[in-house]
């Protein structure tokens, strides 16, 4: 019978480690890993990086660690405990890692930085204790397993509160989706991948109908309690890769990669309906809501992102932004509780042309 490498290496992990994924194979990963690879406690299960020509790819493979430009692979692949993000502002790890991974600790931003100074201080003692020939192999070993203790203390300790941070400035309190804040970058980061991989994306924005006359006949708290349930639906009805966030008040906000207009107003529509059957008052009355789509054409920019200075990138968002908000202001105007898109015609009167999908 053949042997499955994968199947071999799982079984083969000795569980008293700490299993470690790297996300991040740039100088970063590359350092955390030279570092990581003395330590007795730790065992380096995967790296995973978009680039595959990331020098700590290099230094992995000379490892025999496995490799990923795909993180969802690496986590479906291997068994991980913990995972250490050192790709800093990287909004769409963020955004994966928000997903519930079971069992693992995921460990990023000043934790993941702090980790590394505190490795990289042990490292470079040890080698400057080499060259005066004052080492010995316990003098090393007690240095990494001090290392060790104090690592998984900042973990322990410093971890909870740097998530708490996080989510408390991406996360809106009330319904738990994304912070406009965060949607803000996100869509930045959209604009740029969608210019480079030549690939249209979606926005749509979502209005809740005559939302003030929830709040005054059944006051504040019912209000928040819709919101809350709305933010559930949206929650539900969206991709992994899609990004909904709270966009302010009685508003929301969708960005949905690699989506033409035609399939994001199928998405949004079927949004529209779900909520027409489930949303409802404290008195099981409708409540109904309005969208607008627009989309970007990359084909429309043929500078490459890097070339896009933060002036035009503003300007692609703030128009991206108008445009969608038009057609929604389209549906309210035609009646709510409707699908309005965005395109545009040289023929109509304003330069476009809205579409209605119901
Ligand atoms: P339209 O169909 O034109 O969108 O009508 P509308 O009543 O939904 O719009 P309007 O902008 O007049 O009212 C929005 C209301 O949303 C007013 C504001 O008090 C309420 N609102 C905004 N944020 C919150 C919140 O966090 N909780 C609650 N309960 N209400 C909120
Ligand atoms: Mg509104
Ligand atoms: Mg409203």
């Amino acid at each position: 019978m053949k042997r499955n490498p994968k199947k071999a290496r799982q079984g083969s992990v000795n569980d008293s480690k700490v299993r470690i994924g790297i996300i991040g194979a740039g100088r970063g990963g590359y350092g955390l890993l030279q570092v990581l690879k003395d330590i007795p406690e730790v065992d380096v299960v995967g790296i995973c990086d978009i680039n595959p020509a990331a020098p700590g790819f290099v230094e992995a493979k000379q490892l025999g660690i496995p490799t990923y430009l795909d993180l969802d692979l690496m986590l479906r692949e291997q068994p991980i405990s913990w995972l250490i993000n050192v790709t800093h502002k990287s909004l769409t790890q963020r955004h994966i890692l928000s997903q519930d991974l079971k069992g693992v600790t995921v460990i990023d931003g000043h934790i993941a930085e702090l980790i590394w100074l505190i490795l990289s201080a042990i490292y470079n003692q040890i080698h400057l204790d080499k060259a005066k020939k004052r080492s010995s192999k316990d003098h090393v070993k007690v240095l990494y397993t001090l290392a060790w203790d104090i690592i998984q203390q900042v973990v322990d300790v410093g971890q909870p509160i740097q998530t708490e941070l996080a989510n408390i400035a991406f996360q809106d309190p009330l319904t738990g989706l994304y912070s406009r804040r965060l949607f803000m970058q996100f869509l930045d980061r959209e604009i740029s991948g969608s210019i480079r991989e030549v690939q249209p994306f979606a926005l749509v924005i979502i209005d809740i109908d005559h939302f003030k006359s929830v709040n005054d006949q059944f006051g504040h708290d019912a209000g928040d309690q819709v919101l809350r349930q709305f933010a559930d639906l949206l929650n539900a009805s969206h991709r992994t890769s899609d990004l909904v966030a709270r966009y302010g008040g009685e508003e929301f906000i969708a960005v949905l990669p690699n989506t033409t207009l035609h399939a994001a107003c199928m998405w949004a529509e079927q949004l529209r309906k779900q909520v027409e059957k489930r949303l409802v008052t404290p008195e099981g009355g409708p409540i109904t809501i309005s969208l607008g789509v627009a989309t970007f054409d990359p084909d429309k920019y043929p500078e490459r992102p890097e070339q896009l200075d933060s002036t035009s990138m503003k300007d692609i968002r703030k128009k991206l932004l108008q445009q969608a908000d038009h057609a929604l202001y389209e549906a309210k105007g035609g009646g709510r509780n409707r699908v309005i898109a965005f395109t545009p015609a040289e023929a109509s009167a304003g330069g476009v042309v809205v579409s209605r999908t119901r």
